[in-house]
């Protein structure tokens, strides 16, 4: 059965034989996109992960056929990755990747290298935002990355009560190496393009620590990526 997934819904009082409006956010999509139409039936997800099934009726109502929660997706870590800001079209490309490995929050870090400065974040993060609220319909996730305002990288690791982590090309121990003893919320740092300038690396060492990605140099949204898929294998 095709499901959806809905942002703006809560499933938690839907009950079998009672009838719905499909959630506005999912409706354009269920009838026009996918052109699902009177008995089609299909499964709802909201963001608590109720999950129910529905048949669609003649109005374009629906009616509840069941009701279960979905537990798969418990996780033992979750992340909250600040990446250093690089060009547009690779940080949004980036942004999809992760939304869709299911990272909980991602910060956009001005680094001293970063090539891009941030001018209008409010009609910015209305692209982004976009780009996740689609990246997570595609990938079934209910839980998409909350996207964080741009932050200075010192301030992005001093405000942490979590421990902080950093991406840094050397002979650190691995990241699948460190990830193993994660639990609760992570932060991870990604550099820009041009890497962390020395003074950065000296506040970095200092406050976090350092893991490797191996020996081969990846570009920054690589190396957002690997650090997001962390999340699928633990
Ligand atoms: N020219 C830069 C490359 C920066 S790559 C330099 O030599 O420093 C961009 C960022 O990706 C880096 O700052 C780092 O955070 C991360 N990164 C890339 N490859 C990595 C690797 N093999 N191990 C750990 N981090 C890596």
């Amino acid at each position: 059965m095709k499901r959806f997934v809905t942002q703006t819904a809560d499933l938690s009082d839907w009950q079998p034989n009672s009838v719905y409006s499909l959630p506005e956010d999912v409706a354009h999509h269920v009838i026009h996109v996918m052109r699902m139409g009177t008995g089609d039936t299909l499964e709802l997800m909201d963001r608590a992960q109720n999950l129910v099934s529905v048949k669609i009726d003649r109005d374009g109502n629906v009616a509840c056929l069941s009701h279960t929660t979905c537990a798969a997706s418990q996780r033992r870590f979750s992340i909250h990755l600040g990446v250093a800001l690089i060009k547009w079209p690779r940080f949004e490309w980036m942004l999809e990747k992760v939304a869709e490995a299911g990272i909980a929050r991602l910060t956009p870090l001005c680094c001293e290298r970063s090539v891009i400065r941030v001018q209008d974040w409010s009609h910015k993060s209305d692209r982004l935002q976009k780009i996740i609220t689609e990246a997570a319909r595609q990938s079934l996730n209910p839980m998409p990355p909350e996207l964080c305002e741009p932050q200075k990288l010192q301030n992005f690791v001093s405000e942490a009560q979590e421990h902080v982590y950093f991406a840094h090309i050397g002979n650190y121990p691995p990241l699948v190496k460190v990830a193993s003893e994660f639990s609760g919320e992570v932060r991870f740092i990604v550099g820009p393009e041009g890497g962390f300038s020395p003074e950065e690396v000296a506040y970095l060492s200092s406050h976090a620590t350092p893991f490797s990605l191996g020996s081969n140099i990846l570009r920054a949204e690589t190396a957002a990526i690997a650090c997001a898929m962390t999340q699928l294998l633990f």
